[in-house]
C-alpha cells in the first residue's frame, strides 16, 4: 500500500495533492533493509558495516551524523561514527580513509560534509579517495561516472531515495517531462541522471536560468534543490504536477511565517515555540493548490535521505562479497 497520509500535512487547513509522506517511505525502506540484514545474518554472514566519518564538531554534521549511524545500527548494520578532531592534517585524515578502505568488514565510508575550512580545498582529493566499491555516498567521480553511463552504481543518497520513493508511489516516468531545479553534485545533477536513465525528459535549472517559474510550469515533474525559501509558488507548478521539495531552509522571520502559512494553527504554533520554522523551497500552501502530490517540508525528503543511505550500504555489501 502506498504511504500517503489522508490527513492534511502539518494540521494544515489547505488543501488539494496529494502529501507524500516521505516518513512513511522512509520506514517500509528501512524495515526492508532490516530485514535483508537479519536474513545475511541467520545464515551466518557477517552484517554490513558503515563508517561514518565526522570531522570537527559543526553542530548541524554531529546532528545528521548522529541520524544516520543511529539508522544503520537499527537496520541491524554494523554502524559507527569516526569522531576526528578539527585540526586533523589532510594527511592524518587520509590515512583514516586508507585504513577504512582496507578493513574487509566495511561496505560503507561516508565523510560528512562541509569539511572544516583547512580541508575544504582538499575536498575533492579526500572524497576521491574513499574505495569507490565503499562510496555510499556515490560522491567519487567512478561513481558519478558510473551513474550518467547508465552502469551499476553507488548513487547518492538523497536523489536516489527520492527515485525509490517515486516508483513506490507508481509514478509514470517514461516522456514525463521533469524539470530539475538545483544543479549540485549532490542533489540536482544525480537526480536529474537518474531520472534521464528512467526515461524522463530532463532540464536543469539553475541561477542564471530565464523564466524560471515558466520553465518549471512546464514539469510534470519538479524537483526543487535550490536552498531559497519559497522560491517557487503557484506560478511555477502545472496542473497536477508531482512536486518533490529537497530544500531544508531555517526561516526566523515571522511575517514570512505567517505569508507561508496564513491558516496553518500548527505550523504557527512551532514557529512560536521554536523561534524559526523549516520550509522547503517550494511554497508548500500555494504549490500544492495546483500540485498532484507533493512533499512536505519537513516530513518528505530529508527522511528518504537516511534510509537510502542504508540501501546503499546494503548494496555496496553485495556488490563487495556477491552475497
Ligand atoms: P547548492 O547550494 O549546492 O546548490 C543550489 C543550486 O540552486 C545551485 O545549482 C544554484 O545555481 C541553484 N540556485 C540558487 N539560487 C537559485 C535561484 N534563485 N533560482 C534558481 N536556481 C538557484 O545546494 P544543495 O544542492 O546542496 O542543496 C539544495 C537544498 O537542498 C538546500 O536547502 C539543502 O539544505 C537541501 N538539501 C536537503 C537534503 C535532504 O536530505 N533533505 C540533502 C541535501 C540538500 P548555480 O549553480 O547557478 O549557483
Amino acid at each position: 500500500m502506498t504511504p500517503t497520509t489522508k490527513t492534511e500535512a502539518h494540521g494544515a487547513r489547505e488543501g488539494r495533492g496529494r502529501i507524500l509522506d516521505g516518513r512513511a517511505f522512509a520506514a517500509q525502506m528501512r524495515a526492508e533493509v532490516k530485514t535483508d540484514v537479519l536474513r545475511l545474518t541467520e545464515a551466518g554472514h557477517r552484517p554490513p558495516g558503515l563508517r561514518v566519518v565526522l570531522v570537527g564538531e559543526n553542530p548541524a554534521s554531529v546532528s545528521y551524523v548522529g541520524m544516520k549511524t543511529r539508522a544503520s545500527q537499527e537496520a541491524g548494520i554494523d554502524g559507527e561514527t569516526l569522531r576526528l578532531p578539527a585540526d586533523i592534517s589532510e594527511r592524518e585524515l587520509l590515512e583514516v580513509l586508507g585504513g577504512l578502505n582496507r578493513d574487509d568488514a566495511v561496505d560503507g565510508i561516508l565523510v560528512q560534509l562541509p569539511l572544516p575550512d583547512h580541508l575544504a580545498a582538499a575536498e575533492h582529493r579526500i572524497l576521491e579517495l574513499v574505495d569507490p566499491a565503499k562510496d555510499v555516498d556515490g560522491f567519487h567521480p567512478m561513481n558519478v561516472g558510473r551513474l550518467w553511463s547508465g552502469a551499476e552504481a553507488l548513487a547518492p543518497a538523497t536523489p536516489a531515495g527520492i527515485l525509490a520513493m517515486l516508483r513506490r508511489d507508481g509514478f509514470d516516468f517514461k516522456g514525463r517531462h521533469a524539470v530539475v531545479v538545483g544543479r549540485s553534485n549532490i542533489v540536482g545533477k544525480p537526480m536529474a541522471a537518474l531520472l534521464l536513465g528512467q526515461h524522463c525528459t530532463v532540464t536543469i535549472c539553475h541561477s542564471r536560468t530565464r523564466d524560471l517559474p515558466g520553465v518549471c510550469r512546464t514539469a510534470d515533474l519538479l524537483v526543487a534543490a535550490v536552498g531559497v525559501p519559497a522560491l517557487l509558488g503557484a506560478d511555477a507548478v502545472k496542473e497536477g504536477a508531482v512536486v518533490v521539495d529537497v530544500g531544508t531552509n531555517r526561516i526566523d522571520d515571522r511575517d514570512l511565517v505567517l505569508r507561508l502559512y496564513p491558516d496553518n494553527e500548527e505550523r504557527q504554533a512551532t514557529f512560536k515555540e521554536k523561534g524559526f520554522l523549516l520550509v522547503g523551497d517550494v511554497d508548500f500552501t500555494r504549490a500544492r493548490e495546483k500540485a498532484g502530490a507533493i512533499t512536505p517540508v519537513p516530513g518528505g525528503v530529508g527522511p528518504l535521505t537516511v534510509a537510502h543511505l542504508l540501501v546503499n550500504t546494503v548494496q555496496a555489501y553485495r556488490m563487495r562479497t556477491g552475497r
